[in-house]
């Protein structure tokens, strides 16, 4: 098919990438998978488009209705572009502490926008419970009603991973593929990605790579939810088993701080021409630390989640890395402009 129907046929069927550099490093073949190439330009818009589609299936999501979120951004913004296409609204509920050129990119996308406060989960106030409240208040009073998305365990989020990207990675390597990684937001990626490959092979063994501040590398390796420090990373990070993570096939687990994550983002930019998010950094990492338990000679696939002028005022800004303590790379200081 050379001609897509409209964006909704657009999203999906991303290249796989060799990595060179963590290829070299390792023996291995490093492959990402190139999410930022999808239409919101990041792996959000293949659980965006599943949500609506099982909403709309289910008669739940009648046409001219709202759909509602609480979301990191990258599922707002698949949810906009899809729900432009298809003739739907959306409501976005955000923590205020997300990259400005995420919200920037809803409003743009026609989002209404809701930024409250960051809170923890267990909190009445967290952006996510605000969110579900959102949608039960606009479905009553909207003629057209509204759903709420509910990404984190709404299990059509796994699903698009269990239909497209795991089966896509598996005709991809032609079924050869020892290991897949990634980090967790909803898990949805992860662990539907991780029960295609499963399916088709039991052998692939399945990692998480866990950004520092998640509880899941803890509760993978210990049986407990626990969680210590912190990272700059954005849209993954997880303190509980969403409903997208029960039952998911994981093998090994990495904890991956942002020193170690971070320098594989602006190498990969300066190198190799990839310009990612913070997550892919984390992902690449984990990719590393597979392939170093794995041994030479093996097909590690991770995923590249998003397009890196996302954060272009947070992780590509030597003021922001500084007060964070992390490493200003030489290049980025003279692109800049500004003094180390
Ligand atoms: N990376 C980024 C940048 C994201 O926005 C997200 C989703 N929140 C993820 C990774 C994790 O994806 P998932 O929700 O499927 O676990």
């Amino acid at each position: 098919m050379l001609i897509r129907s409209g964006v909704v046929e657009a999203i999906g069927n991303t290249p796989l990438i060799l990595l060179k550099e963590a290829s070299e490093r390792t023996g291995c073949r490093i492959l990402g998978k190139a999410e930022f190439m999808n239409p919101g330009q990041s792996v959000k818009d293949r659980a965006a488009l599943f949500i609506i589609q099982d909403a709309v299936r289910r008669g739940a999501l009648r046409p001219g209705g709202t759909i509602v979120e609480g979301t990191a951004g990258n599922t707002g913004i698949g949810l906009a572009l899809v729900a432009n296409a298809l003739g739907f609204k959306t409501v976005i509920v955000i923590p205020e502490t997300q990259s400005q050129e995420k919200k920037d990119m809803l409003r743009l996308a026609g989002a209404d926008l809701v930024e409250v406060p960051a809170v923890p989960y267990a909190n009445p106030n967290n952006y996510v419970k605000v969110s579900g409240r959102l949608a039960e208040h606009l479905n009553a009073s909207n003629p057209n009603g509204a759903i709420w998305a509910n990404q984190f365990d709404n299990v059509a989020n796994r699903e698009a991973h269990i239909q497209t990207t795991g089966p896509e990675i598996w005709e991809q390597t032609g079924g050869e593929v020892d290991g897949f990684i990634c980090a967790v937001g909803t898990g949805g990626t992860l662990a539907g990605t991780a029960m295609a490959l499963k399916a088709r092979n039991p052998k692939v063994t399945i990692g998480l790579a866990d950004p520092m501040g998640a509880a899941l590398f803890s509760y993978y390796t210990t049986g407990e939810l626990k969680s210590s420090g912190s990272s700059i990373t954005e849209g993954i990070g997880q303190g509980r088993i969403t409903a997208n993570l029960e039952d998911a096939p994981i093998d090994t687990a990495f904890q991956i701080p942002d020193e170690e994550a971070v320098p594989i983002v602006f190498d990969l930019l300066e190198k190799e021409g990839l310009c990612l998010g913070g997550s892919s950094g984390v992902n690449v990492a984990g990719a590393i630390r597979l392939a170093e338990q794995l041994g030479p000679g093996k097909t590690i696939v991770t995923i590249l989640c998003d397009y890196g002028t996302r954060y272009q005022s947070k992780l590509f800004n030597p003021a922001f890395l500084m007060t964070k303590g992390l490493p200003v790379p030489a290049w980025l200081t003279q692109k800049s402009g500004v003094k180390a």
